[in-house]
């Protein structure tokens, strides 16, 4: 059993980093629990945050660790929060190694996490051709022929924002497509092929993918894919402790992280459907802030 700390939090992706940036500079004591398994492990670089755009996943998190030890209250331990127990003022978190740490306040920036893909040949291309959001990775694939895997409504929103980047698109619906007549009207006046057969499997090389391949036997060369994957909750712990969610698997909390829980915040990823580096960052930094004035404010009312 370690002494209390200020804060415990749960994830050391570009959420908990900037909270823990904050808090530490706050001069809080704060303790981040990092199992070190975030979602954008697959690709080899990150775009869209100003000042790192094209940086590798591994190479932020190293940066932000310098950074963030020119604040001697904060500490990183790579382990994984498997239960907490307590009330505001004194939570207690136990690890997987058996570790227990107990503080006033808890923030879960423990992300988001993919469901397995069910595509044969997709977890070889995820990351390095095939990706989620065309904001992070679009430019690099403007103006390929682009394969988007996606059924119904969801097809027609995901073509008319990739078209932004490429217009040499085809949807693959990966079985019935769910699609009005309306819709397949929409999308066949700008030139955009539906398949409906399921994918029997990616063909890639090296990461690279080189085409689709249905069940039907037709083959649709490309040079990137866009799809979504199914998400779920980083983790358990805050449905556990009662926090209330969305369907989508995220924490309901407040512009400043706070959820339902007394004590308890949530940011980044698993708060928000936002999914982008610099606005979980900024979900984190807001979270801290939260976070120190409450506890600000009970120092303060200690004091009389
Ligand atoms: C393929 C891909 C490419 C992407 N490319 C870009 C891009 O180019 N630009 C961009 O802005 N965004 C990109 N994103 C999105 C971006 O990665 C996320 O929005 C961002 O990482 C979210 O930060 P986070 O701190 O909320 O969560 P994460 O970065 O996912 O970090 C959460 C951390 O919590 C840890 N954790 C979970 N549960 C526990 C537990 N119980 N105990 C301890 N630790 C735990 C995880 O292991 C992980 O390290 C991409 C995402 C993917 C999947």
């Amino acid at each position: 059993m370690e002494q209390q700390i200020d804060v415990i939090i749960i994830g050391g992706g570009p959420a908990g980093l900037n909270a823990a940036l904050v808090l530490g500079r706050a001069r809080k004591s704060v303790v981040i629990i990092d199992e070190e398994r975030p979602r954008n492990r697959v690709t080899r670089e990150s775009h869209g945050f100003l000042t790192r755009d094209g940086i590798s996943p591994a190479e932020f998190r190293r940066i932000a660790r310098e950074q963030i030890a020119a604040y001697p209250s904060v500490r990183f331990v790579t382990d994984s929060a498997v239960t907490v127990t307590g009330a505001d003022g004194n939570f207690q978190i136990t690890t997987g190694q058996g570790t227990v740490y107990t503080s006033k306040k808890l923030l879960f920036a423990a992300g988001k996490k993919d469901l397995p893909l069910d595509i044969s040949g997709l977890a070889d291309v995820y990351g390095k051709s095939a990706f989620v959001c065309p904001y992070c990775d679009g430019w690099e694939l403007r103006d390929q022929p682009l394969v988007l895997i996606v059924k119904g409504g969801a097809a027609l929103h995901s073509a008319r924002t990739v078209s932004g980047w490429s217009k040499r698109l085809t949807i693959c619906t990966n079985g019935p497509d769910e699609l009005t007549e309306e819709q397949r009207e929409e999308l066949k006046a700008r030139h955009i092929p539906v398949f409906d057969a399921p994918i029997a499997r990616i063909e890639s090389t090296g990461g690279m993918v080189e085409q689709v391949v249905l069940e039907d036997g037709s083959a649709i060369p490309c040079k990137g894919i866009f799809f979504a994957p199914k998400l779920a909750a980083g983790s358990d712990l805050p449905r556990e402790i009662g926090c209330r969610m969305t369907e989508g698997g995220s924490v309901v909390a407040d512009p400043f992280g706070k959820t339902n829980v007394p004590g308890v915040f949530s940011a980044g990823d698993a708060a928000s459907e936002m999914y982008q580096a610099i606005t979980a960052a900024s979900l984190g930094s807001l979270a801290a802030v939260g976070i120190n004035s409450e506890l600000l404010a009970e120092t303060w009312e200690s004091r009389i």
